[in-house]
């Protein structure tokens, strides 16, 4: 195998898939280094004791948070990172979510809207995404929830599903949270990866944990990379697509290793504010899809809410303590509907990844919503009348805040910008000061918007690898 490249692409989700197509499809050759292997097909993805019960697919790294209590944050180190595990849910940010919100604590993007909506309608299609008809259930908690209120508007969640996953129940039922077996789910593997396979230009390997870059001519010039089991890549071009827990922390290394500062990196972490609402009623639930819907609100303007999948006992119990007998979780996941009620988190520096040191022995994500009061705010109202509706609607429900852990929506921790003193990323998605090292997955939102993130990383690889395509050409 030859080890010289026109680029390595280190990590395979959103932003690494979506770069590795983009620069394929420009004539240049790329090496994907992955750090995990391709999911099993033996159905046991689907599972929920193994999937929820278990935790089987979670990343084993063991993280801290600023008070020192240690937690395995939800990373999933996979070829295909998280969207394999991903409900699918694809949508643009809105035009206003590029620029700066000073009320609401926000950085703008160095970019607008216009600038990505040509790669966002280039990601729709290479994800098929498309709207589902809302099932007969839903359509009724829908009516009764909206009705005549103009505050509340309800839409269709745009989705990467196949159009065939209702005549697969068990898929249907077991998609968001889960990765497909049968391929019904348009994920980074499936949609970006997969047409690759057979070009020659393109190598992918697994199992290999990318662990250092290496300093070319000078340090501001990369070439290539390390990874753990001491094996060395070397390329013209280096893209990080580790995800936003863990690209930081290759990059930072290379800070150190090579002598120089950057006080911005791992800052301004972002995970959006989530809760998940469980909303009962007395008559049973059959919806299989239901993840179908998404709901806005005028007076909340940086929060959504949507429906979650399937939800029964088996499932419910995942949640709850051991102890509540099986018949009552059974009755009460029968008649439940789950929504993820998501505000945009603010800006704050001090929301961070710290590296390790002798002060932080293990790597610590050091994230407050304390500081930022504005989001915490909005979240909780927005809980209190999502809440309400439900009990005009017929529904009790309780809510529940997602923990540090919840790392789903990881973003910001290499921020784009257009002032090399307040961001880590130029709006060419170059990390300023080196000559050829481009950062392509979440780590790059300046702002993650009111709604799930992964559209808008697809879109950002797509932008960044075509322009350095075509300024360097085919090979
Ligand atoms: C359960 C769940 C549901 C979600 N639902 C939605 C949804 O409905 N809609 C939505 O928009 N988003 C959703 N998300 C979030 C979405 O999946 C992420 O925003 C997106 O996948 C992030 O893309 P990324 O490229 O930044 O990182 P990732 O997808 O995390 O990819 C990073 C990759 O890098 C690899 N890697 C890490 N370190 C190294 C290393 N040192 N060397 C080599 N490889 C490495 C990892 O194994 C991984 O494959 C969901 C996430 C989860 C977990």
């Amino acid at each position: 195998m030859q080890n010289r490249y026109d680029n390595i692409i280190i990590g395979s989700g959103a932003g690494g898939a979506a770069a590795a197509y983009q620069l394929i499809q420009s004539g240049q050759s790329v090496l994907l280094l992955e750090r995990g292997h391709a999911l099993p097909k033996d159905g046991s993805t689907l599972d929920v004791s193994k999937v929820h019960a278990q935790n089987s697919f979670n990343g084993q790294e063991v993280w801290q948070d600023q008070h020192g209590t240690a937690f395995r944050p939800n990373e999933f180190f996979n070829l295909g990172g998280k969207t394999k595990w991903y409900g699918a849910a694809l949508l643009r940010f809105s035009a206003q979510e590029f620029m700066a919100d000073d009320s609401y604590q926000c950085q703008p993007w160095p970019l607008q809207y216009e600038d990505l909506k040509p790669y966002y309608q280039r990601a729709e299609q290479i994800l098929k995404v498309k709207t589902f008809e809302m099932e007969p259930q839903l359509k009724k908690i829908c009516n009764d929830l909206v009705g005549n209120k103009i505050d509340w508007h309800a839409q269709a969640l745009p989705l990467g599903l196949s159009a065939t996953i209702q005549q697969h129940p068990q898929e249907a039922m077991h998609f968001d949270g889960f990765a497909s077996v049968a391929d019904l789910k348009h994920d980074a593997q499936n949609s970006f990866l997969e047409p690759l396979k057979d070009n020659p230009r393109f190598t992918c390997l697994t199992g290999k944990q990318a662990t250092k870059l290496l300093s070319g001519k000078n340090r501001q010039h990369i070439d290539g990379v390390a990874c753990v089991d001491g094996d060395q890549y070397y390329a013209d071009r280096v893209f990080l697509a580790a995800g936003a827990l863990h690209s930081p922390r290759i990059l930072h290394e290379y800070f150190q290793q090579t002598g120089q500062q950057n006080s911005l990196i791992g800052c301004f972490y972002k995970c959006h504010l989530n809760s998940v609402v469980l909303a009962f009623s007395l008559s049973r639930k059959t919806d299989q899809l239901r993840k179908t819907l998404l709901l806005l609100n005028k007076h909340y303007p940086h929060s959504s809410a949507q429906t979650l999948g399937w939800l029964d006992g088996e499932l419910l119990a995942t949640q709850l303590p051991a102890w509540i007998p099986k018949c009552l979780i059974n009755f009460l996941g029968s008649r439940a509907y789950g929504f993820w009620l998501t505000s945009e988190d603010s800006s704050d520096k001090r929301n961070r990844i710290h590296f390790e040191t002798a002060k932080h022995t293990r790597p610590t994500l050091d994230y407050s919503q304390e500081r930022l009061p504005q989001s915490k705010a909005e979240h909780t109202q927005f809980i209190r009348a999502f809440k309400r509706r439900l009990l005009r609607a017929g529904m009790l429900s309780s809510a529940r805040n997602m923990p540090v852990e919840a790392t789903a929506h990881a973003c910001g921790t290499l921020v784009t910008g257009d002032d090399e003193n307040h961001s880590v990323v130029d709006p060419e998605g170059k990390v300023w000061g080196i000559d050829n090292l481009y950062v392509v997955d979440g780590s790059v939102l300046p702002r993650s918007s009111r709604v799930n993130p992964a559209l808008t990383i697809y879109a950002w690889a797509l932008r960044t690898a075509k322009r350095v395509a075509k300024r360097t050409g085919p090979n």
